[in-house]
């Protein structure tokens, strides 16, 4: 058996599309342009590109781009400030501070100075509480964009055995609450989790958030499968620098009933559910209906 390729780089495209055309329909309707804000303290190179990256998507989509670069030695006071401003601008309907953040600054205070309708990114404790309740949240980008794959692979998730393996505040956790939200049976997995071979191969949905490259190796994996890798790892491989995921894809792919790729899996699908956020933002904080099939 081949498994079926989930391309994420189409299913984005999509996405990217239907954004569009929502902010069209905000502009034409209601006068509403949409705006995402994108804060980067420092120069960090990976994060130049990143935030770049998310600026010309956000203008693709129709949708105002503000970007704030600030110095690496910008205080915690200063940055703050910008935050208040940010968030008391009517204008802005999207905020995302580009993280790491330099080491002086202390990022949990900074994310939890964000408003949280115009948190993103879904990183602010009120959406993660939200989200742990069950109630409507802006959900972080990347699960969200696992969940809208997986939604459209599956249709109905409810009853499916999940196993997301890695417990970051940012992929792992809230990956776990969106199918425990869908009624999965969830199993969430990690560095101390004892034979995680065999708790892989229960799962109907496996997701691999580790950040260590090939880790979950094709017999860890149920015949039939949903394999959505997150991971994106950089190594060296016959004299090039190559990505590769968590999950060993060329042993995975043999068993899997399905498989995100990497590259072309769930990495185009996070800047898609960014843009996505920020619509449902900016509907939000008008008082307009959500666009449907972007949010959890
Ligand atoms: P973190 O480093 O924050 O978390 C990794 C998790 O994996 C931890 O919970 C850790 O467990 C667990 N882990 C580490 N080693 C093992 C092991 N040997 N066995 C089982 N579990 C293990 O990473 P992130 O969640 O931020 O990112 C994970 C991956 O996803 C990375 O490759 C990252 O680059 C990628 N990523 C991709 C994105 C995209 O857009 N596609 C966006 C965000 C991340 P413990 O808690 O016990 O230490």
């Amino acid at each position: 058996m081949t498994a079926t390729i989930i391309d994420g780089k189409a299913f984005a495209a999509k996405v990217r599309g239907e954004v569009a055309k929502h902010v069209a329909r905000l502009k034409e309707e209601h006068g509403i342009t949409p705006g995402l804000a994108v804060v980067l303290v420092g120069e960090d190179p990976a994060s130049e590109v990143y935030v770049r990256s998310k600026g010309k998507s956000t203008v693709e989509a129709g949708m105002n781009s503000y970007e704030h670069k600030l110095p690496a030695d910008t205080s915690e006071a200063e940055l703050l400030a910008l935050i208040g401003r940010l968030n008391a601008d009517p204008a802005v309907n999207g905020i995302l501070v580009q993280l790491p953040l330099p080491k002086h600054l202390n990022s949990d205070l900074v994310i939890n100075a964000i408003e949280p309708a115009k948190d993103v990114d879904g990183f602010h404790i009120s959406n993660v509480g939200l989200l742990g309740t069950g109630q409507k949240a802006m959900v972080p980008c990347t699960p969200l964009g696992c969940l809208m794959m997986l939604r459209d692979h599956h249709g109905s998730l409810a009853g499916m055995e999940a196993v997301v393996v890695g417990r970051s505040n940012i992929v792992g956790k809230p990956m776990a609450q969106l199918l425990l939200g869908d009624s999965c049976t969830v199993t969430i997995a990690h560095s101390r989790t004892k034979d995680l071979g065999a708790v892989c191969r229960r799962a109907d949905i496996l997701v691999a958030a580790v950040g260590r490259p090939e880790m979950v190796p094709g017999d860890w994996v149920k015949p039939g499968a949903t394999v959505i890798d997150v991971g994106i790892n950089r190594i060296e491989r016959g004299g090039k620098t190559v990505l590769v995921g968590d999950v060993d894809y060329d042993s995975a792919v043999k068993v899997a009933g399905a498989i995100t790729p990497v590259p072309g899996g769930v990495g185009p699908m996070t800047i898609a559910c960014l843009l996505a956020n920020t619509v449902t933002a900016a509907c939000r904080a008008h008082g307009l209906a959500e666009p449907e099939g972007l949010t959890a």
